[in-house]
């Protein structure tokens, strides 16, 4: 069963086609600037030469009527017809607190999508455009909704509600909803496989750290809590945001500044977190550390500040679970980045966690990190939010 997997975003769309008899990547690829001058489509059969096509992609349909004229194009591509695609997953950033689960896409869902407009207005509109223009190309193709969100709906209320009046909740749903759902769902899964843990008691706590970053509490890999909210924006420090800020703080600026409130948004996803704590330097994180290394203090503080919260937030859910039996480490930050993951573990030997430098010698792959006498086990486990999203299209369209 060959699965297609489709990231839509504003003006971008990724895809990858995955055999799910082996769970191979038959090809991947990338259309930009859909909707302005200069589309063009970056497409990568594996074990063929990469193929690019500049053409005008005005809206999704052409974009994806390009990808699929590139899967089963004679020279460049890696099927004889579009026929030998059975679903299509998508990604979908906001469910509302309509979805708990992944869906198979109907008018409903749609309308449903639609709604959460407000909740994701740069995403959902974009991820709703993917799915009709995969309707219109391959009419007949059942299309699957997997949200960002389902993950935290298995959060309790005490975890979920916000400490304001109860009725905005009831009028409009705010919540904390939490991201990065698909990732977190896989690795912590994963994980609980990969150490042996007991499948409904496991308590892991996975970071996902990259330019984004989020960090989650699952017992048996349901999710207790996590760290983004209502938007992306709560929790860590990230690249360019801010993560936790006290509300007020908002107010102060935007009274001595004289900037209104989407200003102030802005500022607090695009201008904040290690990028805005570091004076400007970067929001890559190899960039901070390389600054870091030559002795700029603030690059040394945004690097302390950024371990430090996410240091605060594990001890919060080892609390919040009554313990822990794996930490994970996930995304660019915590797959690369051997003296992060290092520095935010020597906080922690009061879990008797104990990192093994040779062991967290290591980029990219799983393995464990920690020494053989840690209590607590520590792991790198690399996310593949496709391969979470090919495995759920299968799953609710083979039933
Ligand atoms: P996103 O999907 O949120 O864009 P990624 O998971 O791809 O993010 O992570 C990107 C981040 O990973 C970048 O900010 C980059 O700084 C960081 N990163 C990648 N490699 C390294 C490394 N070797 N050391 C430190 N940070 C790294």
């Amino acid at each position: 069963m060959k699965v297609l997997v489709l990231n839509c975003g504003s003006s971008s769309l990724k895809y990858q086609l995955i055999d799910m008899e082996n769970e191979s990547v038959i090809a991947k690829g990338l259309c930009e600037r859909i909707g302005i001058d200069g589309s063009k489509l970056t497409h990568k059969p594996t074990g063929k030469a990469n193929y690019e096509v500049e053409a005008p992609m005005p809206t999704h349909t052409e974009a994806i009527q390009m990808v699929m004229d590139a899967l089963v194009d004679l020279e460049h591509g890696v099927i004889k017809s579009t026929k030998e695609i059975s679903a299509i997953g998508h990604r979908v950033l906001h469910g509302g607190s309509k979805f708990t689960e992944s869906i198979v896409v109907d008018q409903s869902v749609k309308d449903a999508i639609r709604e959460c407009f407000d909740l994701g207005p740069l995403h959902n509109p974009a991820n709703l455009m993917g799915i009709e223009a995969c309707e219109k190309a391959m009419p007949g193709t059942p299309n699957v909704a997997v949200f960002d969100t389902t993950f935290g709906m298995s959060m309790p209320e005490k975890a979920y509600l916000y400490a304001i009046p109860y009725e905005y909740y009831e009028k409009y749903s705010i919540r904390r909803y939490g991201f990065h759902g698909t990732s977190h769902m896989f690795v912590s899964g994963e994980v609980i496989k990969f150490l042996n843990l007991d499948p409904q008691k496991g308590k892991v706590i996975v970071c996902h750290l990259g330019n984004g970053a989020s960090i989650s509490a699952s017992i048996g890999g349901k999710c207790v809590d996590t760290s983004m909210g209502l938007t992306p924006l709560e929790g860590l420090i990230m690249g360019t945001r801010s993560g936790d800020v006290d509300p007020a703080v908002l107010q102060y600026i935007m009274n001595k500044d004289h900037i209104d409130i989407n200003e102030m948004l802005t500022i607090l996803n695009k201008k904040s977190g290690i990028l805005g704590l570091s004076g400007g330097i970067s929001s890559d994180f190899r960039d901070v550390e390389a600054e870091r290394e030559k002795g700029n203090h603030r690059a040394d503080v945004a690097m302390q500040a950024y371990i430090y919260r996410v240091t605060k937030y594990i001890g919060a859910y080892t609390a919040a679970m009554n313990g822990v039996d794996a930490i994970a480490f996930t995304a660019g930050v915590g797959e690369n980045d051997k003296k992060t993951r290092k520095a935010i573990c020597e906080n922690l030997s009061y879990l008797g966690v104990k990192i093994d430098d040779k062991a967290n010698d290591v980029r990219g792959e799983a393995r464990v990190i920690s020494a053989p006498d840690s209590k607590v086990k520590v792991v790198l486990y690399p996310t593949n939010e496709e391969l979470a999203i090919a495995r759920e299209t299968v799953r609710l369209t083979t039933k």
